[in-house]
């Protein structure tokens, strides 16, 4: 079957009742016919049996399989957040004396379990610049066990090349973990480019409208049963069957949204490229974008996020935001409701300036998520905040 068939179709169990939509199975144990069933299943679990939702729900399962089927990859585990799924893809893998390589550029929590979590456990990670590939070369090493970096980094929307880190660090022997949040996995084809992991949150465009918090780690049916499951099911990130249920809903339409939200993100990058007032538009679509060909090549389409530089610093972009009718100001992504997010004073404030200005986070950046709405009310808006200015 087709991708968008499988959005709506894949992965679906249903009971005995014949249930249209799909069933929350909102339990957390499962009552065995004999103690000789309970004793086989403790010695071996079979991929539609059950034991405790913490090692697995068929709600959850359906999310699991459908998700897969997406995203390409052979099985998956769902977690109850995106930092879950990156701590766990890390953590089950990694161990004292382990050499990682991660991009700098990465979303806050990302940045502290590698930064802080794993040093403290004995694991060493060494930091590029996630756009040249020539750091990456010089960085892995024969001990690194794995690489890891956003596809396309968070609030400046660089591209890291995912073929060509999986070169690098394959000639190595290192293992690929790619957080795709920002790709989408509707642009993906990150296992075909040679990711081996690759692990989204479900907060942003997989629930798609704003309401709970997931994630998933996607990989080989080994590494997800035999390295992340034992580290996920014993120490309690897994995803919630209502969690679950939700996201089934949102996959189903999914390729729906994205692709009218990359559609208005475009017109949106296109109305505000060359303005007076806008130093910089940042997005990948732009033909003007440095980046353009790796992300033809890569995601085919330039997402649904983009981000503009104003003139005039946090005066300008506070102006901006308090002028909005329409766009919300949150921190969020990924939403069927459009927004505005100000890096510089919220979701990167906690960073060194030093650090801020050489991720290319100024005062006048704002980052856009644009949502599901109509696009000439969208473009209406920032014309309008923008006049404000
Ligand atoms: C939001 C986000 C996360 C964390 O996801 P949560 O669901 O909030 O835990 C990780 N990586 C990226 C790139 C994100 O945007």
């Amino acid at each position: 079957m087709k991708k968008r068939t499988q959005l709506v179709h894949g992965g679906t169990k249903r009971s005995q009742w014949g249930e249209l939509s799909e069933a929350i199975f909102l339990t957390q144990g499962f009552a065995y016919d004999s103690a000789e069933q309970a004793e086989g299943r403790f010695i071996d679990c079979g991929p539609d049996e059950y034991i405790y939702a913490r090692y697995g729900n068929p709600t959850v399962r359906m999310f699991e399989e459908r998700i897969a089927l997406l995203e390409g990859a052979e099985d998956g585990f769902a977690t109850a957040s995106g930092m879950a799924a990156v701590n766990g893809a890390l953590v089950s893998m990694l161990k004292a004396g382990d050499h990682v390589v991660s991009a700098r550029a990465l979303f806050g929590s990302c940045l502290y379990i590698l930064e802080t979590i794993l040093p403290r456990f004995g694991v060493e990670v060494t930091f590029v610049d996630g756009a040249d590939l020539e750091q990456w070369r010089a960085a892995v090493r024969p001990d690194t066990r794995a690489v890891f970096f956003e596809s396309m980094s968070n609030p400046t929307l660089e591209l890291v090349d995912i073929a060509g880190v999986a070169q690098i660090a394959h000639a190595q022997g290192a293992l690929v973990l790619v957080d795709n949040v920002f790709s989408t996995p509707v642009y993906s084809d990150a296992i075909a480019q040679g990711a081996d992991v690759v692990i989204y949150s479900a907060t942003k465009h997989i629930d798609g409208q704003g309401r709970v918090l997931g994630g998933v780690i996607l990989g080989t049916r080994d590494f997800i049963r035999k390295t992340v499951e034992p580290y996920m099911k014993h120490t309690g990130g897994s995803m919630s069957p209502f969690t679950a249920w939700v996201l089934l809903k949102g996959i189903e339409t999914i390729d729906l949204r994205v692709r009218a939200q990359t559609e208005s993100a475009l017109q949106i990058a296109t109305a505000l490229d060359g303005r007076p007032g806008v130093t910089r538009v940042i997005y990948p679509g732009l033909q003007g974008h440095p980046q353009h060909a790796l992300m033809l090549r890569q995601m085919g389409k330039g997402g649904t996020m983009l981000a503009i530089d104003l003139d005039g610093g946090k005066a300008a972009a506070f102006r901006f935001l308090n002028a909005l009718e329409v766009i919300l100001i949150s921190n969020n992504l990924g939403d069927a409701k459009s927004i505005a997010t100000h890096p510089a004073t919220t979701t990167h404030q906690r960073l060194a300036p030093e650090l801020r200005a050489s991720l290319g986070i100024t005062e006048g950046l704002i980052r856009l998520s644009v949502g599901i709405e109509d696009p000439e009310d969208l473009v209406a808006d920032v014309l309008g905040a923008l006049a404000a200015v």
